[in-house]
């Protein structure tokens, strides 16, 4: 039995939520594969990394100081570190990424880096292998994903072990980094589950299931139990934010199903 998993943003926003974490992948061998977004908001008017990174980007475009924005990121990342007892040399990381900032990175590149970040840290926090996506996550020249590359390539460095994997982005064939679109570590999870031929692929939010309405404006919604992939697709297609748009097709070629769950309701069955 296989799961993987994919925690988003909020789930990975600060140390409290690593320790959420630890506690779900503990509580179930099987869940062994662990997909991963950049840190996200902590409360609501908190920045998310992957916004911060844009924003440094447009200002390394424009020759303006980035030094503040580069900062906060790194501090978000320094506190969850500290705060779990961690060790990753982050101000290695963090230098390394400044002289690549300042050797012309690319945008994609430089936006890719706080799936990078967490996956690290929860690597070490796991005790699970750090495997990056541009080990296995190939796209063709036109931007699609080169599934049958990718799935190979996923497979044999998984095996039978246990692994922690940014989401987001891969490699183009000329080795530069891709990202997918916005909100894209959903498609990486739902891509992993498929090359591994996971039994179930666990997509773990803040809400707890696909609910009726937007719980940000109505109270309490009720969570519907079961949909089709192509219900969940056009939900998903017609705005609801639960998931990315595209994730469903990659789990629907192998007939694995999809469980959306709550990283801070961990009981629900979503
Ligand atoms: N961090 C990326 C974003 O904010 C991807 C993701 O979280 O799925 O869009």
């Amino acid at each position: 039995m296989l799961k993987v998993l994919k925690f988003g943003g909020t789930s990975m926003a600060d140390a409290a939520q690593y320790r959420k974490i630890r506690d779900i992948v503990r509580s179930d061998p099987s869940r062994r594969v662990v997909v991963v977004s950049a840190a996200g908001k902590r409360f609501a008017d908190d920045n998310k990394i992957t916004d911060l990174l844009f924003l440094c980007y447009a200002h390394l475009q424009y020759g303006v100081s980035y030094d503040s924005i580069l900062d906060m990121i790194r501090e978000r990342y320094i506190a969850i570190r500290d705060e779990l007892g961690l060790k990753t040399d982050l101000e290695g990381e963090f230098d390394a990424l400044r002289k690549r900032m300042e050797s012309g990175i690319s945008r994609e590149e430089l936006v890719s880096r706080g799936e990078y970040f967490s996956a690290l840290l929860m690597a070490e926090y796991l005790g699970f292998r750090f495997i990056d996506a541009t080990q296995w996550l190939y796209f063709h020249y036109d931007g699609a994903v080169d599934q049958e590359k990718s799935y190979a390539a996923l497979q044999k460095l998984v095996g039978s072990s246990c692994a922690v994997i940014p989401g987001f982005y891969g490699l183009m064939p000329d080795g530069k980094i891709r990202t997918l679109t916005r909100g894209g570590s959903d498609i990486t999870g739902a891509l992993a589950a498929a090359a591994l031929d996971a039994d179930v692929y666990e997509n773990w939010t803040d809400v707890s299931g696909i609910l009726m309405a937007d719980p940000r404006i109505v109270e309490n919604p009720k969570t519907i139990e079961r949909a089709t992939y192509s219900e969940l697709r056009q939900l998903s297609y017609s705005g609801a934010q639960v998931l990315h748009e595209m994730t469903v097709f990659p789990v629907r070629e192998k007939n694995i199903p999809l469980n959306i769950r709550n990283t801070n309701e961990p009981d629900h069955p979503g």
